[in-house]
C-alpha cells in the first residue's frame, strides 16, 4: 500500500518498471565495463524521466516529489547504478537549477539535463572536507567579467557524463566563526579551459556509476556561472541535499525491495532436508522482518516527498527516511543473501551485486552519523 501515491503517480512508476525491466540482460555486461550505456541514458530523455521533477513552464514534467521516490525505486529495484546517476541528475542538480537558477540559466542549462545526451553532477566533496563541507578548500576569484576557479572535488558521481558541475568554491577568506562564509555555488561546464576529470574511482560497488575528481586549475567560468547569490552557496547546498536524501532514501527503498523479491523466489525453490527453505521458520521471520522494514522505509520516504510537494519543511523527514531507508537497505541485502547460502556469495547471483550497491548508501548525500546529527539538531531547537 503506498497512500501518498495516487493513481496516476503509481501509473508513471509502472512505466518505468517495464521499460527498466527490459535493461536485466545489459547490466552485468556495463557494471564489468564500469559505465553506463549511452543508449540507455538518452531513452531516460526521451521518457522524460530526466526532467520529471522540472516544471512544465521549463519544459520538463512537472511531476511531484512523490512521483520522482516511486520511479526511483523502480530504477534502483532494476538498476541502483542507474538510479544513483538519475537521482543526482534529476534531484539535486536540476532541483538546485530549477530554485535558484535565473530565467536565462533555466533555459541554457536546464534543456541539457532532459535531454539525454548526459547527466548533471554536484560538486561539494573534497579529499579534506567530507561531513564537514563547509570547510571547503576550492577557491573562486574575479578575473575580469568572469571567475577563475582552483581546488579538486573528490568522488563526484555522473563527472563523465555531465555537461556541466554545480561547483562550490569559497569567494574571499575563510573565516573562523562563520565556516560556510563566501562559499558560492558556480556552474562550471566540463568543456570549460582549466577543467579536468581524474580517473574514475575503482569502487566496491555500483561500478556502473561514475565517480571522478573534478580538477580545478585556474579554471575559467563567465559571470552568468555564479548560480544564486555570490556567498550563500552553503544553503544551496543543503537545500539540494535536503531532496537529494529522499532521492537516496528511495535508491535504498528500490534495491531492500529486488533483493526481498528474489530471497522469497529462491526460497520457495530451494529444498534442504526434503522442504523448501521457505518453510523453515528462521527463513520466514528473516522475510519478515526485511519486508516490515523496507515498508517503514517507504513510508518514511513518501511522508518526507509529500511534504516537500506541499511546501512543508522537510529537512529531519529526508533525513529520517534516508537513514532508515538506507541502514535498512544495508540489512535486507546481507539478509536475503544469507537466504542463498553459498549462492548468494557467488558473482553469478545478483545478491551480491546488489548487497555491495546498498553499502554506499549509508556515505554518500550524509552518512548516517549526519542524518544522526541534522535529526537531532532539529528536535533540540524545537
Ligand atoms: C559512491 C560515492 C558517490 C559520491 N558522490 C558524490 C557527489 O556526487 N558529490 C559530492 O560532493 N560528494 C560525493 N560523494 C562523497 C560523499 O558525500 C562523502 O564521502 C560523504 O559526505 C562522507 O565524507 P567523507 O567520505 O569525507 O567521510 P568523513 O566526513 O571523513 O567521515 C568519516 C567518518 O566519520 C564520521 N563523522 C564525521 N563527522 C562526524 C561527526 N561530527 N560526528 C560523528 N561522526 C562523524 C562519518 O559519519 C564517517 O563515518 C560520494 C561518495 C561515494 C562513496
Amino acid at each position: 500500500m503506498r497512500p501518498e501515491a495516487g493513481q496516476t503517480e503509481r501509473e508513471l512508476a509502472g512505466a518505468v518498471r517495464d521499460w527498466s525491466a527490459e535493461l536485466a540482460p545489459r547490466i552485468a555486461d556495463a557494471e564489468r565495463q564500469g559505465a553506463l550505456p549511452a543508449d540507455v541514458i538518452h531513452d531516460l530523455g526521451e521518457l522524460g524521466v530526466l526532467g520529471m521533477g522540472i516544471p512544465e513552464s521549463d519544459g520538463g514534467l512537472g511531476a511531484s516529489t512523490v512521483v520522482f521516490a516511486l520511479v526511483l525505486e523502480e530504477l534502483a529495484a532494476a538498476w541502483p547504478s542507474l538510479a544513483v546517476g538519475v537521482s543526482v541528475n534529476s534531484g539535486i542538480v536540476a532541483g538546485s537549477i530549477v530554485r535558484h537558477g535565473t530565467r536565462e540559466q533555466r533555459a541554457r542549462l536546464l534543456p541539457r539535463l532532459m535531454d539525454g545526451s548526459g547527466l548533471g553532477a554536484f560538486a561539494l566533496t573534497e579529499a579534506t572536507s567530507g561531513s564537514d563541507a563547509a570547510s571547503l578548500r576550492a577557491t573562486a576569484h574575479r578575473d575580469g567579467d568572469g571567475w577563475v576557479l582552483n581546488g579538486r572535488k573528490q568522488f563526484i558521481t555522473n563527472a563523465k557524463y555531465a555537461p556541466f558541475v554545480i561547483t562550490f568554491a569559497r569567494v574571499g577568506a575563510a573565516e573562523e566563526q562563520r565556516p560556510h562564509a563566501g562559499v558560492t555555488a558556480f556552474i562550471v561546464p566540463t568543456d570549460a579551459p582549466g577543467v579536468s576529470l581524474g580517473p574514475s574511482e575503482q569502487k566496491m560497488g555500483l561500478r556502473a556509476s561514475d565517480t571522478s575528481a573534478l580538477v580545478l586549475e585556474d579554471a575559467q567560468v563567465g559571470a552568468d556561472a555564479v548560480l544564486g547569490e555570490i556567498g550563500r552557496g552553503f544553503g544551496i547546498a543543503l537545500a539540494g541535499l535536503d531532496g537529494g536524501r529522499i532521492g537516496i532514501a528511495a535508491q535504498s527503498i528500490g534495491i531492500a525491495r529486488a533483493v526481498i523479491e528474489r530471497a522469497i523466489a529462491y526460497a520457495r525453490e530451494r529444498r534442504q532436508f526434503g522442504t523448501p527453505i521457505v518453510e523453515f521458520e528462521a527463513i520466514r521471520f528473516s522475510l519478515a522482518r526485511a519486508r516490515t522494514d523496507l515498508d517503514a522505509a517507504r513510508m518514511l520516504a513518501l511522508r518526507a516527498a509529500w511534504l516537500r510537494d506541499r511546501g512543508c519543511p522537510f529537512t529531519r523527514e529526508a533525513s529520517m527516511a534516508k537513514l532508515f531507508a538506507s541502514e535498512t537497505a544495508q540489512r535486507v541485502t546481507y539478509q536475503a543473501l544469507q537466504v542463498f547460502g553459498g549462492y548468494g556469495y557467488m558473482r553469478e547471483y545478483e545478491v551480491e551485486r546488489y548487497a555491495r550497491d546498498a553499502r554506499a548508501t549509508t556515505l554518500y548525500e550524509g552518512t548516517s552519523e549526519v542524518q544522526r546529527m541534522v535529526i537531532a539538531r532539529s528536535l533540540v531547537a524545537a
